[in-house]
C-alpha cells in the first residue's frame, strides 16, 4: 500500500504493476512497401489496392496500413487513381 502510493507520486512505473489498455504496447508495424522492395503499387491491380481501403471504400490511415509517410502517399495516390478508372468504388452502400 505504502509502496503503491510512492509509485504514483513518482510518476513513473516499471510497466508491470498497472495495465492500461489505452497505452498498451503495440508491436511496431513495418511498412509493407519498404519490407518488400519488389512490391510495386499498381493502381490497376484491384486486389492489391483493396488491402488499403476499408469495406466502405475509405483509405485506411497509416496506423492501420503500417505504411511509412512516403508509401502512404503512394497508397493514397494509387487508391484515388483506381477510383477514377472505376477499379475501386468511391463509396460502398
Ligand atoms: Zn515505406
Amino acid at each position: 500500500m505504502a509502496d503503491n502510493k510512492k509509485n504514483k507520486r513518482n510518476g513513473r512505473n516499471n510497466g508491470d504493476n498497472d495495465y492500461n489498455p489505452r497505452y498498451r504496447k503495440m508491436r511496431k508495424k513495418v511498412c509493407p512497401l519498404c519490407a518488400d522492395k519488389n512490391l510495386v503499387l499498381d493502381y490497376k491491380n484491384a486486389d492489391q489496392i483493396r488491402k488499403f481501403v476499408n469495406d466502405k471504400g475509405k483509405i485506411l490511415p497509416r496506423r492501420a496500413t503500417g505504411a511509412c509517410a512516403k508509401h502512404q502517399r503512394d497508397i493514397t495516390l494509387a487508391v484515388k487513381r483506381a477510383r477514377q478508372i472505376a477499379v475501386l468504388p468511391y463509396t460502398a452502400e
